[in-house]
């Protein structure tokens, strides 16, 4: 999911907003709609409990945590482990998400191939594979997600 639009200075711009609504809808994914959420505007940090309204104010008044790129406090490490553990596609015995993934990486650092190069075989692979194949676009989504995976695996 693209966090870029945390970084922006306008915070009325069109993909300031769409950011905004992303979040949103991530963090009320499995969630009811009047429920509360932590806030992670620069003034709330994650501490204060608030409506979907009020955060979605908060977050355009105040600013969104410029380092909270990893939604913690909202579920993010929780769905990547779930995929993670997801099988690779339907009936794939053989390969988890996560092991397919880092196989690939790992191949990739022995072969010496380019990220592009890395990202134009996820690609293929991604319209080879049957309907319902969890694999992620890019070289960049492949690497900094096993990262935070094999960080969360680590802790646990
Ligand atoms: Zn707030």
């Amino acid at each position: 999911m693209d966090k870029s639009w945390i970084d922006s200075q306008n915070r009325i711009s069109q993909a300031y907003m769409n950011g905004v609504k992303k979040f949103l809808e991530f963090a009320y994914n499995d969630k009811p709609l009047k429920s509360m959420i932590y806030c992670p505007c620069k003034q709330c940090c994650n501490r204060y409990l608030m409506t979907q309204v009020v955060a979605r104010e908060h977050i355009i008044i105040n600013g969104f945590l410029l380092n909270y790129k990893i939604w913690t406090s909202h579920g993010e490490f929780l769905k990547l482990l779930q995929e993670a553990e997801c099988e690779l596609y339907p009936g794939c015995e053989k390969f988890t998400m996560l092991s397919f993934i880092v196989q690939l990486l790992h191949l990739k650092v022995f072969s010496g191939s380019t990220n592009k190069s890395f990202t134009m075989l996820l690609e293929l692979l991604n319209e080879a594979f049957p309907h319902g194949t969890i694999l992620l676009k890019s070289y960049y989504e492949a690497n900094k997600n096993t990262k935070y995976l094999i960080i969360l695996m680590n802790i646990y």
